[in-house]
């Protein structure tokens, strides 16, 4: 049985959620004696880059061939096959990346392999692999054992942040005997440039609600995550109200995210946007009505205006930053 991680790249650095994934697929591996780990990457991606930021046993397979450096669901589909094929893989891991929850059932399809979406994946008594995933806004948690010999498992950030540098640098093979299908290419690829960080790559997410009031009120939040070097991100009410676009929107039919600290401003903490944020570290509340839902699951709370709060708290940031 081998183990197979699809990592993600983008301008060609791997994101951090597929270092996750990496890192989580080793310790699977570790402690059910599994062997085999391998790694795809799709596109131009530097060997030491690779070699940063995967670390333990197993190779890494790179795909540079042209047509795989932007996403394309049939060419990913099939080089990445052919590397299922290579290892023998009977578990494949993804993070549930916008590209990741494209890519699985892809895979899973043409693998005749059962699908696990959005989940954690763990072990049982006798080793064998179980994903847990949540349904109705993580108000039930479902236990999935694939019934196939093969399964393809989607992951949900925020399960085994990556750590620094480690041991055991993988071993990096170009494999260009893969010819891309060119039937179905990208054609052009129009990039927003927002200047805007991404929240679900972010370490620290402010993030704002309807209590927020309006879209020009953002900029107490845009402050406070600059002088932490952060990304602002909102509830699907701000971004319903039209403050925010829904790339930012945080929740259940947003992103989740994973970050070491997250602020939620003027958010009541509706089980729907707490299905976005169970991966984060350190919760921060500020919230004006002190029976606010988000203050049970935040680890600090502070009950107050958020046009008082927030300058404060940037003021704070910026004086222990000065004192360093
Ligand atoms: C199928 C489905 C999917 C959904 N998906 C998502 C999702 O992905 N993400 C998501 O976020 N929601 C989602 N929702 C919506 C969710 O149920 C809530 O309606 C939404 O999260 C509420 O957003 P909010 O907390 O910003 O607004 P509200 O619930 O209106 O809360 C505003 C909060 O701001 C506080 N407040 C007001 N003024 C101030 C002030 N001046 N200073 C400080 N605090 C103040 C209030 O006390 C209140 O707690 C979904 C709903 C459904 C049905």
């Amino acid at each position: 049985m081998s183990f197979l991680v699809v990592i993600e790249q983008r301008k060609g650095v791997i994101r951090n959620s597929s270092v996750e994934v990496w890192r989580n697929v080793q310790h699977l591996a570790a402690i059910s004696g599994q062997r085999d780990v391998a790694g795809v990457i799709a596109g131009d991606v530097d060997r030491d880059h690779i070699r940063q930021r995967c670390f333990g046993k197993g190779t890494i397979y790179t795909l540079r061939q042209r047509g795989l450096h932007d996403y394309s669901p049939q060419a990913y589909t099939e080089s990445i096959l052919h590397i299922v094929d290579r290892t023998g893989a009977e578990s494949v891991f993804l993070a549930n990346t916008a590209m990741g929850r494209d890519l699985a059932p892809r895979l899973a399809m043409r693998m005749d392999a059962s699908l696990a979406s959005d989940c954690i994946v763990g072990h049982d008594e006798a080793g064998l692999l179980k994903a847990e995933t949540r349904m109705y806004a993580g108000t039930v948690s479902v236990v999935i054992q694939g019934l196939r010999n093969r399964t393809v498992y989607s992951m949900a950030p925020g399960i085994y942040r990556p750590e620094g540098p480690a041991e055991n640098a993988v071993a990096v093979v170009d494999e260009d005997g893969i010819s891309v299908s060119e039937s179905n290419p990208v054609l052009q690829k129009i990039v927003y440039h927002t200047g805007r960080k991404d929240i679900a790559e972010s370490d620290i997410v402010v993030a704002g609600g309807r209590g927020i009031g309006g879209s020009e009120n953002f900029a107490l939040l845009e402050s406070l995550a600059a002088a932490l070097d952060g990304a602002v991100g909102a509830s699907r009410s701000a971004v319903d109200e039209g403050w925010r676009p829904h790339s930012d929107q945080i929740g259940q039919t947003g992103k989740s995210i994973a970050p070491r600290l997250y602020i939620a401003c003027g958010i009541s903490g509706a089980p729907q946007h707490l299905a976005g944020i169970s991966g984060a570290e350190t919760v921060v509340a500020v919230n004006r009505d002190r029976e606010a839902p988000i203050f049970k699951v935040a680890d600090y709370g502070i009950v107050g205006d958020i046009a008082e709060v927030l300058p404060d708290l940037e003021q704070a940031v910026l004086d222990l930053q000065r004192e360093k």
